[in-house]
């Protein structure tokens, strides 16, 4: 595998009033060049955390973070500033990562004026972009306010891909748009991948989003990764009682199917200062006692998948 990005141990605390958040909690994994990391799970599991803290909006309490072998964690000012070039992000919510003051043109033109381009080659450089993402010609000196969701987005990866990244951190990109809106966006973002070679973390609540556009997929739970796994695999085998409730929880149009939806019950563990055993304990029904005592770690079930569970783990060491 062409790894081009590796994380060792990750992790990112906060120190709030309660006591310690731990939103990103020993996390590790590999995403090869070309490809897509899906990264799911539900809100408040850490996941848009992980991919700030990988674009370094964020600095890391303890772990690596190796882009193509270099600990970005200890890169000089200079050096950091490169690798922020190289990897960029395309947020959820286009209307609020777009400054409403400035045209699309200006919104696309900035980074490279930033980064010291002249005026005339940025200008060209937009309009080949502004193509590339289809957005058309007409809509050069229109504010976000006068486009619609869909567009607004288009701008928002074209800001990120003007200054030719190789990878990008996609936080939700299409979860604020109608489903039809949705696959147009995705289609563009696979397009543009095959295009670029572009390799993505593709952050998502939604399992059936990462389905079509991921290579691999990390399911986060609390701050930890719970499973990891090819796509095909994954869907084929979800062996994390926290991905099988996800997947059991996705919309079905097929209204025979629509019985087995399970909204997943029980408390949520807090993450403040988290309980030893494993954090979804509370929530599942195969939890034991020892569920409660000794946290699980991630282990290969077989070459392609990895699942952080108990009833997974015989002859493992353990409590
Ligand atoms: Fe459920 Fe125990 Fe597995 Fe956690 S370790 S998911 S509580 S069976």
């Amino acid at each position: 595998m062409d790894t081009i990005l590796e994380i060792r141990h990750l992790k990112k605390y906060f120190d709030t009033k309660a006591g310690m958040l731990h939103a990103v909690d020993d996390i590790s994994f590999r995403v090869a060049r070309g490809q897509t990391l899906g990264v799911v799970g539900e809100s408040g599991c850490g996941k848009s955390t992980l991919g700030r803290t990988i674009q370094h909006l964020l600095e890391p309490t303890e772990g690596e973070i190796l882009f193509k072998g270099r600990d970005v964690t200890r890169l000089s000012k200079k050096e950091c500033r490169d690798y922020m070039k190289e990897v960029q992000m395309i947020f959820q919510d286009p209307y609020s990562s777009l400054n409403p003051r400035m045209t699309v043109k200006q919104i696309i033109l900035e980074p490279l004026l930033i980064d010291g381009e002249k005026r005339s080659a940025a200008e060209e450089k937009v309009r080949r972009m502004m193509e590339t993402v289809g957005i058309d010609p007409r809509f050069e000196n229109a504010y976000p306010n006068e486009l619609d969701g869909g567009r607004r987005q288009r701008v928002g990866i074209a800001r990120a891909l003007i200054l030719e990244p190789e990878f990008i951190i996609c936080d939700e990109p299409v979860s604020a748009l109608d489903v039809s809106i949705q696959a147009q966006i995705l289609n563009l973002m696979m397009d543009l991948q095959e295009k670029l070679g572009l390799t993505y973390i593709f952050v998502t609540h939604d399992l059936s989003v990462v389905k079509h556009i991921s290579n691999k997929i990390a399911v986060m739970y609390l701050g930890n990764l719970v499973e990891y796994a090819e796509t095909e695999e994954l869907f084929a085998n979800p062996s994390h009682p926290y991905t099988q409730a996800l997947l059991a929880s996705v919309p079905t149009i097929d209204l025979k199917k629509a019985k087995q939806i399970q909204v997943i019950a029980g408390e949520i563990s807090s993450p403040i200062n988290p309980k030893p055993g494993c954090r979804f304990a509370p929530r599942c029904p195969h939890a034991t006692e020892r569920c409660f005592r000794v946290q699980p770690e991630l282990h290969e079930i077989n070459a392609d998948h990895s699942v952080a569970c108990h009833l997974l783990d015989k002859g493992q060491k353990g409590g």
